[in-house]
């Protein structure tokens, strides 16, 4: 048997821990936001990882966004020193899930296993694919002892929520160092035959319009900002939303609704706040002075940061000039710039081999419609070498009754294999 081979053997003989430690890493329930119990899974994985040998690292984000004592945000990085010198392949997985919503039929936080498939919330995002890429390393790490570089396995918080308490502050204090680190892939549930490259960019902005506040029974004596955020919004329909639609990306964006720009009104708030549910009284008769609207614009590779703000506000202008006493402001709540992996990258290489070996069928490229960590290894760490490559479907991320695929979460440990194999000049020993 080649040493390939007998790798793949290994792991589909670890199915049964590849299992468990996927069961183990659901009953553990790391919901984001708040962030609860990061410190009780870095616990788990501390031990683990020991076990097999790596040197492990709990990380507190120390004053990081969300960080708190009540909820403070842990991370754990362990690396394994291979006897030779060579490059370093880390897997970067986040711990956290999201709230668990209605309409489950499985137990969220019970991991059970029905027809192949284990549920639970963060089955697919991203417990399946962590628990891949552990078992991936062990295996690799019992057949070829001898292989040289290192491997690091890292389990961030917060991605949910923006990464800064994970990836983004590990990052900031030289995790990803391209000096250090070569190659990185996060198991996100892309496909277990497709590799994702990288994201689309997001600004993310608060649009406001002003009023004069006055007596809603005498509303000409004052000035309704939720009129003037209604001509926003006529606007956007009229000349915003047909422009978007024309822009085409060249980019390999699933699914195919999000090959164009896009852009979500988040919400929108005007006049009187809402009152607590136990008030039983009327509201009070005014004309609103403020109207928000926060605009999740989804912009592509091709376009810069600075024309898709021109666009609000050039739309904002041409409102003014059409209607009077129209006053506004736009306020930037968060930027990121797309990204995209060169598909010649080594390790874009090496997985797309992995998965022909494997899957006997070339990997599709595809690019993901919203952001995840890659961001911040990209931005902050400098890292270009970075791809998404793990287990699950992603269209049951945050869904009720989220599921992996066991064959498919063993299919992806042995591509992820392969791959060190390939990066880490496995021998047999
Ligand atoms: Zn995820």
């Amino acid at each position: 048997m080649s040493l390939a081979d007998r790798l793949s053997a290994e792991i589909a003989a670890r199915r049964d821990d590849l299992v468990e430690l996927c069961q183990d890493l659901i009953k553990i329930p790391t919901l984001n936001p708040p962030g609860e119990n990061y410190r009780e899974i870095c616990d788990y994985l501390d031990r683990r990882l020991l076990k097999s040998g790596f040197h492990t690292e709990l990380i507190r984000a120390k004053g990081a966004l969300g960080d708190s004592d009540r909820y403070p945000r842990w991370n754990i990085v362990a690396r394994k020193e291979g006897p030779r010198g060579g490059e370093c392949v880390h897997f970067n997985s986040h711990i956290d899930i999201v709230e668990v919503g209605r309409g489950w039929t499985t137990d969220p936080f019970g991991g059970e296993v029905i027809d192949g498939k284990v549920y639970g919330r963060g089955a697919c995002d991203m417990k399946g694919g962590l628990a891949a890429s552990i078992v991936a390393a062990e295996a690799f790490i019992a057949i070829c002892p001898d292989f040289a570089g290192a491997i690091e396995i890292s389990g961030t918080a917060d991605e949910e929520s923006g990464g800064f308490g994970g990836v983004a502050y590990l990052a900031e204090k030289g995790y990803f160092n391209p000096e250090k680190v070569h190659h990185v892939i996060i198991p996100e549930p892309l496909g277990h035959d497709r590799i994702c490259l990288g994201h689309r960019g997001v600004w993310w902005a608060e649009i406001e319009t002003y009023g004069e506040i006055a007596h809603g029974s005498m509303p000409f004596l004052g000035d309704c900002a939720v009129r003037h955020m209604g001509a926003v919004v006529s606007e956007m329909e009229r000349s915003l939303f047909p422009a978007l639609a024309l822009k085409r990306t060249d980019m390999p964006v699933v699914p195919e609704g999000a090959k164009q720009s896009t852009m979500n009104i988040n919400s929108i708030h005007g006049g009187e706040a809402e009152q607590d549910p136990d008030y039983t009284g009327l509201p009070s008769p005014c004309v609103p002075d403020s109207c928000r609207m926060v605009i999740d614009r989804r912009f592509l590779i091709e376009e810069d940061i600075d024309e898709v703000q021109e666009e609000i506000h050039g739309l904002l202008r041409h409102v003014q000039s059409e209607r009077e006493n129209f006053t506004f402001n736009v306020r930037e709540l968060q930027r990121v710039l797309p990204t995209m992996t060169e598909k010649s990258a080594p390790v874009v290489q090496s997985v797309a081999r992995a998965i022909s070996d494997i899957m006997g069928k070339e990997a599709d490229y595809v690019v993901s419609p919203g952001t995840y960590d890659q961001k911040h290894i990209d931005r902050i760490g400098r890292l270009k070498n970075c791809i998404a490559y793990g287990p699950g479907i992603l269209d049951l991320a945050h869904k009720p009754d989220e599921y992996v695929g066991i064959d498919e979460m063993v299919q992806s440990a042995q591509v992820m294999a392969r791959s060190l194999l390939d990066l880490l000049d496995g021998r047999e020993n």
